[in-house]
């Protein structure tokens, strides 16, 4: 019929997701085929990111990362990796409050062609002997499609940054490279925009896609970007996939970080991603919005605290695999 078939193997069932053109007398076709217990029209525009074809909840895995179960996730690092001496002592430094991935830009989309891009190809080095010696899954960010294979080899996530939410090749390069992928809501971008560019993963046979709010422009100035909480429960009553908060770029305020990382948890988040830095006043990108050790390790006890509350728990390392 010229659909394109997605197989989606669910506990309770395996749903078979027929994409393409609404086509007439389609669904008495397939009804009546052996095997096909039930013909659903799926009505929201992101097929497989919705919930109507996968009721449970998926659980993105990347060696010491687990996102999307009943544990809270926390990844966390600095903006960008800087020096050697900086990522290492952050690297353990969050391992021992218990975040369970590091993050880390290599490369940088950076608001002015002036600023710091990144250590690049050297910055993925750093981030696997970081991961060599603390066991931390690395999550960072690639930013063309030509870039895929070279950062797929060091990164355990690929991030797709907020500027690139709407990069369509990007989008379907990640999808293709079979890694799992953390996805920013573009600032500007609606949660339908959001879930269709999730949409653009999913298509190409890759399910391992986690959504990050990270906050969206709006007249407000006090904070750097407004960070729309109601996303969370909102996103997780549409799709399957799980959904973190960044509350360092959410706020772009470093007092405000702890707070509204608690707010997270409280609202039902699967995860956190911060930005953490040694010594943040000499940060080479995002010192005002990342936190220092100590005020991590305050984080992670008052997350703890909130997630216990409603039932949940801050996950902890699992083996790698
Ligand atoms: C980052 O994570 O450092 C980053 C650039 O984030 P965003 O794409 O959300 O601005
Ligand atoms: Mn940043």
């Amino acid at each position: 019929m010229g659909m394109k078939g997605h197989v989606i193997v669910g506990t309770e069932r395996t749903v078979v997701a027929a994409i393409g053109e609404k086509r007439d007398g389609a669904r008495e076709a397939l009804e009546t085929m052996e095997g096909v217990e039930q013909v659903v029209p799926i009505l929201a525009p992101y097929k497989i990111a919705s919930r109507e074809v996968r009721p449970e909840k998926t659980v993105v895995r990347a060696g010491s990362l687990e996102v999307g179960g009943e544990r809270v996730a926390v990844i966390a690092g600095p903006c960008s990796v800087e020096t050697e001496e900086q990522i290492l002592a952050t690297a353990r430094a969050v391992k021992a409050a218990g975040a369970t991935a590091l993050r880390g830009g290599a490369f940088k989309p950076r608001t002015s062609p002036y600023s710091f891009q990144g250590l690049k190809e050297k910055g993925l080095e750093l981030l696997a002997l970081a991961r060599e010696e603390t066991g931390l899954a690395v999550v960072t960010e690639v930013l063309s499609p030509e870039q895929v294979p070279l950062v797929a080899e060091y990164a355990d996530v690929l991030q797709i940054g907020a500027r690139n939410m709407q990069n369509y090749l990007l989008l379907q390069a990640v999808g293709d490279s079979g890694k799992p992928v953390l996805l920013k809501r573009g600032h500007g971008a609606t949660v339908d925009e959001f879930l269709l560019a999730a949409e653009y993963i999913l298509d190409r046979g890759n399910q391992q896609v986690i959504l990050c709010e990270r906050g969206i422009r709006t007249f407000e100035t006090h904070t750097r970007f407004t960070l729309p909480l109601a996303t969370v429960p909102y996103l997780q009553e549409r799709t399957h996939l799980p959904v973190i908060v960044d509350p360092s770029h959410g706020t772009g305020k470093a007092s405000l970080v702890r707070p509204m990382a608690r707010a997270a948890v409280a609202a039902g988040a699967d995860g956190l991603i911060v930005e953490v830095h040694p010594r943040p006043e000499e940060a080479w990108s995002d010192g005002y919005q990342s936190i220092n050790f100590d005020q991590f390790d305050q984080l992670m006890a008052e997350c703890a605290r909130v997630a216990e509350a409603i039932g949940r728990s801050i996950a902890t390392l699992v083996s790698q695999t």
